[in-house]
């Protein structure tokens, strides 16, 4: 048998420097759980356009589509502010999941109970939240047809036009029901049914592909409930499946609920391949954070649990993503702390690389 392939792209800013840590987590498990990978590394982004004049090569392409997943960092900086839209670092990200056909973006909101009291950080958290959202992320009203500002009379007119069709919400409900069976059984499907006929229609796809999914209890919530609700309320929900915009806000909102963007991994999905894996890109949802780039700053955890999630949906070992995220756990509740997980007072914080030989150690 040949191992699974991964695909690194750590591309700029921090990327780097946070996929460091996660090598050294890779090379663990290769040496200790003998779970090895076929690792190959790439360019995406800014780091991408210095060499080849553009942020995603052709090649990059073609390998991402024959790897089992990827595995990304981050893309961009102030370097590539001036450059044409066209080859900006953040179209090489759009090209690989438009390419791959990325449909379904999963973003936990879970709340570590090592950070559970963040009173130094001066922000509300939700002790022992564990929730997941899935966002449909290739179609509505973000690439709907007709769009654009039109002349009408004598002013300016700017439309966007929310569509789907029912193989669209079929499918991302498929990897919500999929997801939900590997979680709590419990699903809530999002969407204004009130007032839009997507909406309407969104409700009857995702009805019916719930017969193919008995043991799942499905509940539907108007997007603007579900947003009061999930503020209210959030342990509530286990898996919330919605359309692209409600899920842009959505997923934001409920990640504040856990902390900081440096411990939010991600991971966008797309049809199964033909060994039934689905493609599958998995990143932080922070940015390359120029702020902190290169200071050994950066915190590594949102690309380590990346990484779990890539081990758990990509490659089968669940129970090796559990070991990781535990580890984690622990690395946290030990006092381990980088800068981003601090309040004002005095305590010094670890350092990039600190941080990811305690995961090691702990695993
Ligand atoms: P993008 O447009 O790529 O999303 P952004 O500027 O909106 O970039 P980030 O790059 O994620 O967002 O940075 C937002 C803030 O969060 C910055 O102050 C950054 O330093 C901080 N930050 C982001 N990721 C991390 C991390 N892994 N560790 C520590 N701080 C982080
Ligand atoms: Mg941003």
């Amino acid at each position: 048998m040949t191992n699974p392939s991964l695909l690194i792209l750590a591309g700029d800013g921090i990327g780097p420097e946070v996929m460091t840590e996660v090598r050294k987590v890779i090379d663990w498990f290769g040496a200790k759980r003998d779970l090895k990978f076929d690792v190959s590394e790439d360019l995406v982004g800014g780091c991408a356009y210095d060499k080849h004049g553009t942020p995603l090569h052709d090649d990059t392409m073609a390998k991402a589509q024959e790897v089992d997943a990827v595995l990304l960092g981050a893309v961009g900086g102030p370097k590539y502010d001036t450059l044409d839209f066209s080859v900006k670092p953040e179209r090489g990200l759009l090209r690989l999941r438009k390419e791959m056909d990325l449909y379904a973006n999963l973003r936990p909101a879970q709340c570590f109970d090592a950070l559970a009291d963040f009173s130094s950080l001066k922000k509300d958290v939700v002790a022992g939240l564990d929730i997941m959202i899935v966002r449909e992320l290739t179609s509505g009203i973000y690439f709907g047809e007709p769009r654009g500002i039109i002349e009408e009379g004598n002013e300016r007119v700017g439309i966007n036009t929310q569509r789907y069709t029912e193989s669209e919400i079929d499918r991302v409900a498929r990897s919500a029901f999929e997801l939900a069976m590997r979680r709590d059984k419990k699903l809530c499907s999002m969407e204004k049914a009130n007032v839009m006929e997507s909406g309407v229609l969104w409700r009857e796809v995702v009805t019916e592909v719930a017969k193919d999914y008995p043991e799942v209890e499905l509940s539907h919530m108007y997007a603007d409930a579900g947003a009061m609700q999930l503020c209210r309320w959030p342990k509530q929900f286990d898996v919330i499946v919605t359309d692209n915009l409600f899920g842009d806000l959505l997923s934001d909102a409920a990640a504040m609920l856990t902390g900081s963007l440096g411990m939010l991994p991600s991971a966008s999905l797309g049809a199964p391949m033909a060994n039934g894996r689905p493609k599958a890109l998995y990143e932080p949802v922070h940015g390359s954070a120029p702020d902190i780039a290169g200071q050994g700053k950066a915190n590594p955890i949102a690309c380590v649990l990346s990484f779990a999630m890539a081990l758990r949906y990509s490659f089968d070992q669940g129970d090796e993503a559990t070991r990781l995220e535990q580890a984690i756990e622990k690395v946290l509740a030990d006092g381990y702390r980088t800068a981003d997980l601090l309040g004002e007072e005095g305590k010094q914080p670890v350092s990039t690389s600190e941080m990811g030989d305690a995961i090691v150690a702990a695993l």
